[in-house]
């Protein structure tokens, strides 16, 4: 089937919710994926946080094809081996509490925002402008976008929207208030890292009144800054944290991880979903758990964030280059042209997240040979598109 048949198809038939790029892929390994005519492409995107681990990653593949074969679904009426170990890796790997398995990122917010107002009976949710948690409505409720929130009105009630800084949340929060609702790096705007002094601000806040700091780590986590998960590097640790996107190593699980204190919040009948944590997705979350836990791949996230923003500092008609590990992004002058021009001529996957904003988020197996190649393709577009 061609491209020009797919799209008639698109059409005719699919909801236009997305608006796609004109590229069929069929195959992906590693860092590259291939389109229906045989080209070859350099992923820096990972499918938006996804393929930390890299497309079709042999381990992952390896897991599906072992389980496929064995039990693909059980329900969560009964156990598997896969959702038990995941959930203690998970727990043990960061807040040591427990943890509720769903699909995506936005439900496992919404399973955030149901565990803590269930923990403060009617409580309000502090968010900051700039956030992003998802398109589901409680989940969009904390997402105060005008151009995502304004056609789906009514809105969830509760929500209570603060300028992402430190005096104005410190205000926001008082004794009604069960939750502050934070992203460590903002993604979906552009990649905003929080400052320290925000996050530890929001702490003491929660800690005076008796509320809930949780993080959505769902672009953020699985190794994606250079450490298993951003709080790491903020000397600030949040009672629950919220995964989904890299965990199931490119198939769709989500999760929210408790610490202590909010462990036993949800009773058996409080919250629910037919697919979570099935072994088939749970399997593929293990072995995509050990590749991106490794001491080693997290040194070279590290390591290879600070040569990509360093080399595109370098780089005529590039600004604002910012990030932590490899979650970058830099300002030019028209980023949806800079990515097409990109996709289509140089063959690199990169996303513009407004008119001025391209958002870089390699696989973390990417090598230094591939982001000095990146940087170069990078450097011949600016002069391109700038000129
Ligand atoms: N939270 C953050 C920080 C995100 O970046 C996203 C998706 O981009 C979500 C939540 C929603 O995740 P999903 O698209 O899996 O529902």
């Amino acid at each position: 089937m061609s491209l020009a048949e797919l799209q008639a198809i698109e059409a005719a038939h699919v909801i236009p919710s997305y608006a796609r790029m004109p590229v069929e892929l069929v195959r992906g390994a590693g860092t590259r994926v291939w389109d229906a005519d045989g080209n070859e492409y350099l992923d820096l995107l990972s499918g938006i946080s996804v393929l930390n681990v890299g497309h079709c990653h042999p381990a992952v593949v390896e897991a599906v094809r072992a389980q496929a074969g064995v039990l693909t679904h059980a329900t969560n009426l009964f156990y598997t081996a896969p959702a038990m170990r995941l959930a203690q890796r998970l727990a043990e790997s960061s807040l040591g509490g427990k943890v509720f398995f769903c699909n995506s990122g936005a439900e496992a917010n919404e399973a955030a925002l149901k565990l803590v107002r269930k923990a403060k009976p009617g409580g309000e949710v502090v968010v900051v402008h700039g956030a992003f948690h998802g398109r589901t409505y409680g989940a969009l409720s904390a997402t105060p976008q005008e151009s995502k929130q304004a056609p789906f009105a009514p809105l969830v009630p509760g929500f209570v929207v603060v300028a992402p800084e430190a005096a104005a949340l410190e205000a926001a929060v008082h004794e009604g208030t069960a939750a502050v609702l934070l992203e460590p790096i903002q993604s979906e705007t552009g990649i905003h890292p929080l400052p320290d002094e925000l996050l530890r601000a929001a702490r003491a806040a929660c800690d005076r009144v008796g509320a809930a700091l949780v993080f959505d780590e769902v672009a953020t986590g699985m190794g994606r800054t250079g450490t298993l998960w951003a709080y790491e590097q903020t000397g600030v640790v949040p009672d629950a944290l919220t995964s989904a996107k890299a965990l199931g190593g490119g198939l769709p699980i989500g999760a929210l991880v408790t610490g202590e204190r909010l462990a036993d919040v949800f009773q058996p009948g409080d919250h629910g979903s037919t697919f979570a944590g099935g072994p088939l997705v749970a399997g593929a979350a293990l072995a995509a758990f050990d590749v991106l836990s490794d001491p080693g791949l997290l040194a070279s996230v590290r390591e290879l964030g600070e040569r990509l923003r360093e080399g595109l500092r370098a780089l005529p008609g590039a600004s604002e280059v910012r990030g932590r590990g490899l979650m970058v992004a830099f300002d030019t002058d028209d980023a949806p042209a800079l990515v097409r021009r990109a996709l289509l001529d140089e063959r690199l996957i990169l996303n513009a997240t407004g008119p001025s904003t391209v958002r870089m988020l390699p696989p973390l197996i990417v090598t230094a040979a591939e982001i000095d190649d990146a940087l170069a393709r990078i450097g011949r577009l600016l002069a391109a598109v700038t000129a």
